[in-house]
């Protein structure tokens, strides 16, 4: 178990979500997703890289008929007119007519997720619903509902379990927060 202080590169961060109340929290997630999409066949997106472990426990819980598939969201720099453009990697598939799931591990400022749900609309889905592990509900900024959360988390820097701190710590079981 990870029940140690712990330091990666130059932050200390401590335990704060147990693995025991994380996998409680995607059980709970997961039995809303099996009631809701009954007799449906989703399509969960995984937004990498931080959805990773999110993904698979969730999906070991879903006992519907559904399919699977993974996307990043880039930024980059377009010309002058255009500035920032996002661009969505990796959705290799048709999601016309389909009810696609986003899974995602955090929502903090909430910016990702309205563009992945501007740039998936596109597609025309018959639906686009978003589950994440968790949410920031002081950081959110946007009026898009969020349907899915396992927990909500007040505004602080969280590590493990996907989530990483400039790349390390992904490999964590469990939440760590930053020592402050
Ligand atoms: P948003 O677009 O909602 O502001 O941010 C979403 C992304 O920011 C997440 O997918 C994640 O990569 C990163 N992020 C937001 N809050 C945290 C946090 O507390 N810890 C880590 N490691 N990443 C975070």
């Amino acid at each position: 178990m990870d029940m140690e202080i712990i330091t990666v590169k130059d932050k200390s961060f401590k335990p704060y979500i147990s693995e025991e109340d994380l996998q409680a929290s995607i059980k709970n997630v997961a039995i809303q997703i099996n009631a809701d999409y009954k007799g449906s066949e989703p399509l969960f997106l995984g937004v990498l890289n931080g959805s990773f472990m999110f993904f698979a426990d969730l999906l070991k819980s879903v006992d519907l008929e559904c399919k699977v598939s993974f996307v990043k969201l880039a930024s980059y720099e377009g010309t002058s007119t255009t500035g920032k453009v996002n661009e969505l990697i990796g959705l290799s598939e048709s999601i016309e007519g389909r009810d696609v799931i986003i899974v995602e591990d955090i929502v903090d400022t909430g910016n990702t997720l309205v563009k992945l749900h501007e740039i998936l609309s596109k597609g025309n889905p018959k639906s686009i619903k978003i589950a994440t592990l968790l949410y920031k509900p002081e950081a959110y900024k946007k009026d898009h509902p969020i349907d899915y959360v396992g927990l909500e988390i007040p505004n602080a820097f969280v590590l493990g379990y996907g989530l990483d701190y400039d790349g390390l710590g992904r490999n964590l079981s469990s939440i760590y927060v930053l020592n402050e």
